[in-house]
């Protein structure tokens, strides 16, 4: 699926970004050619200029002609700068004269610039080449007198622009290839976060049920042997709570799983109360205060007597604590200490859960806030754990733009701490 949706993405760049390239290589040839034509004629015209003017007219039978003799062209050898031929023509368009080759006796372009094939020299047979033509009307004051023609071949220009072809020809499959290439590493780029969170999806669903089959399994074998005609009353009743502990944890599990997917994303500033954080974490400390000595643990909670004000759902907050305040009573062994601490850092309100139980093995400390996540799957268990509270509490800090780290020496104890940013 996702090879090939990068495949298509990948396949539409390379396409949008070929056109722009192709038509950005149409136009520029076409600019390059109309300049560089531009320039060529300029200097034919100046070529061509210069040529007509050094030829001198006379008036002759009431017609006037260029004077042979005086002309300073009187060979091929005189043609200047490239020049292919010269032909001055009268004002009725009838051949006076030619140097290089004639193109009959009769002039029949028009004045201004063509491209043309012409024939290379004057001897037969000939051969023919592209040039580009001139022909001048030649005026004495306002009176048009006579026209004058010359080429030069294009040769130097189509050699400029036959290179520009062979650029284009090779330049733009290569880059199209280029650009393909780039759009299947891009479109690799693109597709990395939906497929890292496509993948999370998949390992959440097969943990999520990977947990559930096995109370599913426990209530089912509980409840088929119940259903046996009952041979001792004491053991059908065991059976019948088995089923009720199993199907409560069950439901804490699926309470975390909807907790987690409902609570996903950023937080919507909308719903959010100014609340003190000082009293939740007070009546949080009393509840676990009154929980302690059952466990034979020491909880302390230092906590300040102002108040400490955040913009937050109290509620998602308290959940937070309680799932670190619920770990640190169930992995500190009897007479350890339990301790909360709430105090503010720079902008941060910043609250601690430390314990001097068995603490986290150092390995496992970047994995702790993964979901489904055990240190010690067995012992997690046994105390109804499914490695999903420390996701819990992260996923609240996080929405509130905090932080949850942890501190932690096997054998020792563990502190976890959470910064929530102090802002109304
Ligand atoms: P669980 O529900 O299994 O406790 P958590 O996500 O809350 O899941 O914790 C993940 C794991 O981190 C636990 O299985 C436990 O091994 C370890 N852990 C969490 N808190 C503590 C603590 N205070 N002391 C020692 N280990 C802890």
């Amino acid at each position: 699926m996702f090879d090939h949706s990068r495949r298509n993405l990948a396949h539409w760049f390379a396409l949008s970004m070929g056109g722009i390239l192709f038509a950005f290589a149409g136009v520029g040839y076409c600019l390059s050619v109309e300049e560089q034509l531009r320039v060529f004629d300029d200097e034919l015209f100046s070529q061509s200029k210069a040529f007509a003017v050094k030829t001198q007219y006379s008036l002759y039978q009431s017609q006037w002609r260029n004077q042979r003799g005086q002309t300073p062209v009187e060979s091929d050898a005189s043609l200047n700068g490239g020049l292919m031929y010269a032909r001055w023509y009268n004002s009725n368009k009838q051949l006076l004269q030619f140097i290089g080759s004639s193109d009959g006796k009769q002039l029949t372009a028009e004045p201004g610039f063509q491209t043309i094939k012409a024939p290379i020299g004057s001897e037969l047979p000939t051969t023919r080449t592209w040039v580009r033509q001139v022909t001048l009307p030649i005026l004495e004051g306002k009176v048009l007198i006579g026209y004058f023609q010359t080429a030069v071949p294009m040769n130097s220009l189509r050699v400029g622009l036959n290179q520009a072809r062979l650029f284009l020809t090779f330049g733009v499959p290569v880059t199209f290839g280029v650009i393909g290439i780039t759009g299947w590493f891009l479109g690799g780029l693109a597709m990395r976060p939906s497929l890292r969170a496509y993948q999370q999806l998949q390992q959440f669903t097969a943990d999520a049920s990977h947990e559930l089959r096995a109370p599913v399994a426990t209530v089912l074998s509980n409840a088929q042997v119940a259903l046996m005609p009952p041979e001792d009353p004491v053991e059908q009743r065991l059976r019948l709570q088995n089923i009720v502990q199993t199907a409560k944890s069950m439901s804490t599990l699926i309470n975390d799983l909807l907790f987690l997917s409902r609570h996903n994303g950023s937080l919507a500033e909308t719903g959010l109360k100014p609340v003190d954080l000082c009293e939740i974490l007070r009546s949080l400390a009393q509840d676990f205060a009154v929980q302690a000595p059952a466990q034979k643990l020491n909880f302390d909670a230092h906590l300040p007597e102002h108040p400490i004000m955040l913009k937050a759902d109290a509620n998602l907050l308290k959940q937070a604590v309680i799932n670190l305040l619920t770990n640190a009573f169930k992995y500190t062994p009897a007479d350890g200490k339990v301790e909360l601490y709430l105090f503010t850092q720079s902008h941060s309100a910043v609250i601690q859960v430390k314990d001097n139980g068995i603490g986290i093995p150092s390995t496992d400390l970047p994995h702790i806030f993964d979901r489904f996540y055990r240190v010690d799957t067995v012992r997690s268990r046994q105390t109804g754990g499914f490695g999903l509270g420390l996701a819990i509490a992260q996923q609240i800090v996080q929405r509130y733009g905090g932080q949850i780290t942890v501190n932690s020496m096997l054998g020792q104890g563990s502190t976890f701490q959470i910064s929530l940013p102090l802002k109304l």
